[in-house]
């Protein structure tokens, strides 16, 4: 038997709000982004292997990995 696994990211926008970013210090839209690994078998995505709650600058454009509570906090 042949099996090809591969491995897949998608990013899907949650939200965006302004914030102080904890790198440039501005006061700037941060946009909340949720990033899921997937596992493939023939370029079929089947399990979800991880899921990522980003945060990204519109400044200065870093990434910062947030918690689900600090997701809802920002997102209240
Ligand atoms: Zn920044």
């Amino acid at each position: 038997m042949f099996f090809l696994f591969g491995l897949t990211s998608r990013e899907r926008m949650l939200f965006a709000r302004n914030a102080t970013c904890h790198f440039c210090g501005q006061y700037v839209p941060q946009r909340v982004l949720q990033r899921r690994t997937k596992l493939t078998v023939f370029f079929i995505p089947l399990v979800t292997l991880n899921r990522k709650r980003l945060m990204v600058c519109s400044n200065c454009g870093a990434t910062s990995k947030i918690s689900a509570g600090q997701q809802r906090a920002m997102a209240g």
